[in-house]
């Protein structure tokens, strides 16, 4: 029994917990649709399309306060802390949820990231051949979309519609392509989110994109890994905040890492910096999850490690390697 237990059969074990209760958590642990949710800001996209959610993303409060509450400082109708108080409470509260687990939520509770990682694994079952690592090209071409993402769909966009420059389609234009609000509704039974809008050209467009992109995710999950994370906007908002995070992924690599790279290879985000053998500090990147799997890779004692404040939760081992590699072999058989 104890040679499956590895840092990532526990992370499934978490990730289908949160799946539970982020999908249907409403439905077990509560009765109403918007006043019990969790923290109505999470970093991770959870859906507040779902009537049944335990909780939500901060993405949609972040969406709605631009278009109906940060406009009205440009138009003058309300004062400063009207306008402004709402995106200060989501923000603090992001701001607290970073603090206590930094980039874990992706890593460790996102429905959606657990889905993507739940299609990869049937994409291996089914034998399908895996895409090992994006190009260092690759990556550092796709890297800018997300921030893109954040910046127009997030914030600029929904600004905009309140300031009436724009239709009122772009009020929550993320929410309107987000592949987690297909997911998580199709998951409660509800069809509703498939459908391709018929009330103007904006929203049209719109809901094309979000099927065309539900679509491409499931097809490119199958053979690479997270193919939607790398896009998030939820990693840029998290990013903001991960200098205070108190849990860290951090490298101790200057006399010991011999540049093997096997922790490149392990990462789904294909974060080719972590292999930097002359590193020595807080290497938790923009896009890491903190999944933990480079720390289950690195062959040498004490190379990568999580940190929570001073304390060292994880560390690498030649030991845990050896177990981690021969589950890896057995599973892909
Ligand atoms: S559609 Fe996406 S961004 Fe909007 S609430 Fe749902 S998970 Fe969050
Ligand atoms: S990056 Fe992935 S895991 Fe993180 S919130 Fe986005 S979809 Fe979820
Ligand atoms: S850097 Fe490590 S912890 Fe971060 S995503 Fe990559 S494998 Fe996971």
């Amino acid at each position: 029994m104890d040679k499956f237990l590895t840092v990532t059969a526990l992370r499934r074990v978490v990730q289908l917990t949160a799946f539970f209760f982020f999908v249907y958590g409403a439905t077990v642990f509560t009765t109403f649709y918007t006043d019990d949710k969790l923290t109505q800001a999470l970093p991770a996209l959870s859906c507040a399309y779902d009537m049944k959610s335990g909780d939500y993303c901060a993405l949609i409060p972040l969406q709605h306060q631009m278009d109906h509450r940060v406009s009205t400082l440009f138009t003058g109708d309300s004062g400063i802390m009207q306008a402004l108080m709402g995106t200060a409470i989501t923000v603090a509260t992001v701001a607290l949820l970073i603090l206590i687990l930094n980039k874990a939520f992706c890593g460790w509770l996102c429905p959606l990231g657990f889905f993507q990682e739940s299609v990869g694994m049937i994409g291996t079952k089914l034998g399908m051949k895996q895409l090992p690592s994006l190009s260092v090209e690759t990556v550092n071409k796709i890297r800018p979309v997300k921030w893109f993402i954040f910046l127009f769909l997030v914030l600029i966009f929904p600004l905009l519609t309140g300031i009436g420059m724009l239709g009122h389609e772009w009020g929550s234009p993320f929410c309107s392509i987000c592949p987690s609000r297909i997911m998580t509704t199709l998951a409660v039974g509800d069809m509703n989110q498939l459908y391709i809008s018929q009330a103007g050209w904006g929203y049209t467009l719109l809901s094309l994109i979000a099927d065309l992109l539900f679509g491409l995710m499931i097809a490119l999950a199958l053979f690479v890994r997270q193919p939607f994370c790398r896009i998030c906007p939820i990693l840029p908002m998290q990013t903001l905040f991960k200098k205070i995070g108190l849990l860290r992924l951090v490298k101790n690599g200057s006399s010991y890492c011999e540049g093997c790279s096997n922790c490149v290879k392990a990462c789904p985000m294909d974060i080719y910096e972590i292999g930097n053998p002359a590193v020595n500090a807080n290497i938790t990147h923009t896009d890491c999850t903190l999944c933990g799997r480079c720390v289950e890779f690195c062959p040498h004692d004490g190379v990568m490690s999580f940190k929570y404040g001073p304390a060292t939760i994880l560390t690498s081992s030649k030991e845990s390697f050896k177990k981690r590699s021969k589950i890896d072999k057995w599973w892909k058989g």
